[in-house]
């Protein structure tokens, strides 16, 4: 790979972070942690789609990986309370 074509994607790649994403599933804003997700945050992918979760660690209400601010959607409450279920039957 050519020295420019290099440095174009790592420009396009800093575009990419520096543009504010809301997550389509529950409204947070977020980083992009998961780029084959571009519309989820990292916590949504997750549980709709099984991505590896996020370790989040929280900074001033937001998680300073990922950006997600621990918001939840009623959908994605409702999974949760199903997995929750499963663990203890
Ligand atoms: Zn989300
Ligand atoms: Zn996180």
């Amino acid at each position: 790979m050519s020295l420019i074509v290099r440095l174009l994607r790592v420009n396009a790649m800093d575009a990419e972070h520096r543009e504010n994403k809301i997550c389509d599933e529950c409204g947070s804003d977020y980083l992009t942690a998961t780029p084959a997700m571009s519309r989820l945050c990292s916590e949504c992918a997750h549980w709709l789609y099984g991505y590896l979760r996020c370790d989040h660690e929280f900074v001033q209400q937001r998680c300073s990986k990922c950006g997600w601010d621990g918001s939840v959607s009623a959908y994605i409450r409702g999974l949760q309370a199903q997995q929750a279920e499963q663990r203890q039957t």
